[in-house]
């Protein structure tokens, strides 16, 4: 049986992939300290004896030089996410990304272990060369604005992977783009689909930043799990990085028609300054999308859900979990 050691395995996506994990047979060790992540997300595999949760820190060395000389492989996905989050605590966010990932790499290192990083497509930060390949220009804007802490943050922790892989570390890198299904914060931190769905359940304003007219490719959590997968499992992927999302281009503005199109919900549009949902110094990403060909040739993997239809599966969970 394969031993996986999750970490951040009680967010959205960890979760999920450990639903996935259980499933294919294998026993699932999490490492979350429910920053972000909740234990409501695996609630559901706390009996189950191929499951072992620890509350606590990746920052915690000793407990994971346990976990990782104990595990086969790891999933790094514990990581301070969302831009919310970091432009609110940006020390906290460059802190727990760089320090957590040079931790669980030089574990790694040390028992031989293979890795998945999950990165994000943050990195390439307000590039307009869209679609992005993986080798894509990386563009940022200045050390002033909190935002491009999490892109720099990330693309450290993607160099130190590299930098492991040169030693020959047997590691591989995702970046996700705007993954979005069942679980996804209400609160709407860090995903916009979870803050309109709630608004329209609500009946409340939905609140567009801007015109509306930045646009996102919105990839369902199935999506973003199979893609982690094959990239953690695939020995094509070891060494390198890859998109993995749906490149289909939708407009915040047009979300937002959606998402109260498929709630029937009685909610108007609202557009507000950038200033007042993320205060001053905030720019913002103006399209992003990925080129999806060499995770398609690589790995064989290609999104297959349509985004009306993970928005359906993802309202009909929000209306069960949702408060109104
Ligand atoms: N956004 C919005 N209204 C909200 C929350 C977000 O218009 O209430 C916009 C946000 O400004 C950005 C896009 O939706 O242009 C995606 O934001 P999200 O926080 O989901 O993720 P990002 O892709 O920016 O990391």
């Amino acid at each position: 049986m394969k031993r996986l050691l999750i970490t951040g395995g009680c967010g959205v996506i960890g979760s999920h992939l450990v639903d996935r994990m259980l499933e294919n047979g294998c026993h699932v060790t999490v490492v979350d300290n429910l920053t972000t992540g909740k234990i409501e997300n695996i609630e559901h595999n706390l009996r189950n004896p191929n499951f072992h949760f620890l509350n606590s820190t990746i920052m915690n060395e000793t407990m994971m030089e346990e976990l990782i000389r104990d595990c086969d492989a790891i999933y790094h996905l514990a990581a301070a996410v969302g831009v919310k989050y970091i432009v609110d605590d940006p020390l906290s966010g460059i802190l727990t990304n760089v320090k957590g990932t040079e931790i669980v790499l030089e574990l790694a290192y040390r028992y031989w272990k293979r890795v998945l990083f999950a990165s994000t497509s943050e990195v390439y930060g307000k590039s307009e060369k869209v679609p992005f390949q993986e080798d894509t220009e990386r563009i940022l804007g200045s050390t002033k604005v909190d935002r491009w802490s999490y892109s720099t943050a990330k693309a450290v922790d993607e160099h130190l992977c590299f930098a492991y892989h040169s030693r020959g570390l047997p590691v591989s890198i995702v970046r996700y783009f705007n993954s979005y299904g069942p679980r996804i914060d209400e609160r709407g931190y860090g995903s916009v689909v979870a803050k309109f769905i709630s608004q329209a359940l609500n009946n409340q304003d939905v609140t567009v930043h801007g015109d509306g007219t930045q646009t996102r490719c919105f990839t369902y959590i199935d999506d973003t799990v199979q893609g982690t997968l094959l990239t953690g499992e695939k020995d094509e992927a070891i060494g390198d990085v890859f998109n993995i999302g749906n490149n289909r281009e939708t407009s915040i503005g047009e979300l937002a028609q959606m998402i109260i199109r498929l709630t029937g919900s009685k909610s108007k549009i609202v557009n507000i300054l950038y200033e007042e949902a993320y205060g001053d110094s905030y720019e913002d990403t103006r399209r992003r999308v990925p080129d999806i060909n060499k995770a398609k040739q690589r790995l064989g993997f290609e999104a297959q859900t349509r985004l009306e239809e993970g928005l359906n599966k993802t309202i009909e969970w929000a209306k069960e979990n949702y408060r109104f």
